[in-house]
């Protein structure tokens, strides 16, 4: 019998948010603008994924990675923050990179195969980001369509691994602004949306909007979501990775 687990964002806030944290047998998307802190919770993760709790054993991590925003020596800062050895940490994240949308699927293919092999070694799966190849890939109206279709694949071979696997899912994705926002200083946050329309909305168990608020403070808040209240928490950014 599979047990969900849930992973610490390393913001209790953050956390508290999402129900305990990052759940297992789950997608869970967060999405907002460049500097939103997107890859900055996925780094951190990186490293929490591995701490066991009580009723969680620790695990390795696997990084999908399309915009090269991986970053050894942030986890080597955040390893330290958690006193792990910054070494270890870093062996225990299998970074892939990914090329192109196909790709993309071809190495989530071979992750549900090494998933396999590995029985309960891995238990969290990030892809950073989930849109931006298939954005690169389908340009232009005509090929929309298209490019549902093949992102509709991508998630539900996702949601597949995520439930067969009973590991997280974690996927960042990105947004578009409104440009005919008078004032967008004033409104910053409200008006921007999740790309990737219905199939990456509902293809998400849990998203999460994240918007800058000053300096390295963030907000989070829950997006549409079935089984969480739609309440707001603030998290920081530091050299530790994200906390409350
Ligand atoms: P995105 O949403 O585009 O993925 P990131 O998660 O990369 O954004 O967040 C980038 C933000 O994180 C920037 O504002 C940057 O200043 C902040 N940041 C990165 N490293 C640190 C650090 N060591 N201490 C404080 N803030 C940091």
């Amino acid at each position: 019998c599979k047990q969900v687990f849930k992973i610490s964002t390393g913001s209790a806030n953050l956390d508290k948010l999402l129900g305990g944290g990052v759940e297992s047998m789950s997608i869970t998307q967060v999405f907002g603008e460049a500097g939103s802190g997107k890859t900055q919770i996925a780094h951190t993760l990186c490293v929490t994924t591995q701490i066991p709790t009580e009723d969680y054993s620790g695990g390795k991590v696997m990084f999908i990675d399309t915009e090269r925003s991986f970053r050894p020596n942030r986890i080597r800062q955040i390893a330290r923050r958690f006193h792990l050895s910054e070494d270890s940490v870093l062996q225990n994240i299998l970074y892939i990179r990914a090329y192109n949308s196909e790709h993309q699927y071809q190495i989530l293919k071979n992750v549900a195969v090494k998933f396999h092999e590995d029985t309960g070694v891995f238990k969290l799966l990030i892809v950073d980001s989930i849109i931006a190849l298939f954005r690169n890939d389908f340009m232009g109206r005509g090929v929309l369509l298209n490019r549902q279709q093949k992102l509709a694949e991508t998630m539900s071979l996702l949601k597949k691994i995520s439930e067969e696997y009973n590991v997280a899912v974690f996927i960042t994705n990105q947004v578009t602004t409104s440009m005919n926002n008078k004032f967008p200083l004033l409104t910053i946050g409200d008006d921007v949306k999740p790309v990737g329309g219905n199939i990456l909305a509902h293809s998400s168990t849990t998203r999460v909007a994240l918007r800058k608020l000053t300096g390295n403070v963030r907000i989070a808040k829950i997006h549409d979501s079935p089984e969480l209240a739609e309440q707001e928490e603030a998290f920081t950014i530091t050299n530790g990775g994200v906390q409350d």
